[in-house]
């Protein structure tokens, strides 16, 4: 009887581990021991099989998932750099825009030293204001491009206080002029107790010379006077202060200065500039 399971058995084990793990659950207290071992080794290959068939599967799909996530992450990485060096177009626009203040302009010091004198009817350079500052260029010139509105409290402005005999504005002057002229302002105010009066700056039409550089709001009329508003009383303080006020013109850095002495006019300053001289950034204010 024990022969024929045996012979039994070993034809189950011949088809497949599995059959004969099978049998053995029935049988394995009878079989002989080489059979025996040959089940109990079948059993355990049939239970690690599948799990370590899991392990690699599962390992698989770990290692799947890091595939797809590594590039993730270094596209991440890059943008992440991308952004750190340079803002993106949005970030850009959404920064609000920074002002052009002029850079490195001195509105406060002279910038050049003051002549020793400045008689009447003289001029610096000793040339020409052509020669200097260049003729009037009306083809070029255009008063909505070319011309400021400039004000300053400390200045006696005549177009504010004459009334409305004319319709000048002195207020109105060559972007080029704003530079020597501020400068000239904080200058009269530091160096002397009098207030500076801009009797006359830009005018198109009427009593300059078709040439003059008013009508480009390239020169200006400027005298002297009390804090008050009053103007100055007698002849010699025009001589010494108007002699002033042209040293203090050219130390502001105009182009040409000439201490005007005609009868007609009256005694004053006359100061203009180069069109393409430096400006500050004040359009728009
Ligand atoms: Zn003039």
């Amino acid at each position: 009887m024990a022969k024929k399971r045996s012979n039994f058995n070993s034809i189950k084990i011949s088809c497949g581990a599995r059959q004969s793990s099978m049998s053995s659950i029935n049988n394995n207290d009878t079989l002989p021991d080489y059979l025996a071992d040959i089940k109990h080794r079948a059993l355990i290959k049939a239970a690690i099989i599948p799990f370590v068939l899991v392990i690699i599967f599962c390992m698989s799909i770990i290692g799947s998932c890091q595939k797809k996530d590594t590039p993730k992450a270094v596209e991440i990485k890059k943008e992440t750099k991308v952004i750190e060096s340079t803002p993106s177009k949005d970030i850009q626009k959404q920064e609000p825009k920074k002002k052009k203040e002029p850079q490195g302009v001195d509105l406060v010091n002279p910038v050049r030293p003051a002549p020793e004198s400045f008689a009447r009817n003289s001029k610096l350079p000793n040339m020409s204001e052509r020669d200097v500052c260049g003729e009037i260029v009306n083809s070029t010139f255009s008063p909505g491009r070319d011309l400021i509105y400039v004000t300053d409290l400390r200045v006696w402005w005549e177009s504010d206080n004459d009334g409305e005999t004319d319709n000048e504005c002195d207020h109105s002057m060559h972007r080029a002029m704003e530079i020597p002229f501020r400068r000239l302002v904080n200058l009269v105010e530091s160096q002397t107790e009098y207030q500076l009066r801009v009797q006359e700056t830009y005018r198109p039409e009427g009593i300059h010379s078709p040439k003059s550089l008013h009508k480009e709001g390239r020169a200006l009329d400027i005298t002297l006077g009390y804090k008050n508003g009053e103007k100055l009383k007698t002849a010699d303080e025009m001589k010494e202060l108007y002699e002033l006020l042209c040293k203090l013109a050219w130390q502001a850095g105009f182009d040409w200065v000439f201490y005007e002495y005609a009868s007609g006019t009256g005694p004053h300053v006359h100061v203009s500039v180069k069109a393409d001289g430096p400006v500050l950034q004040t359009y728009g204010k």
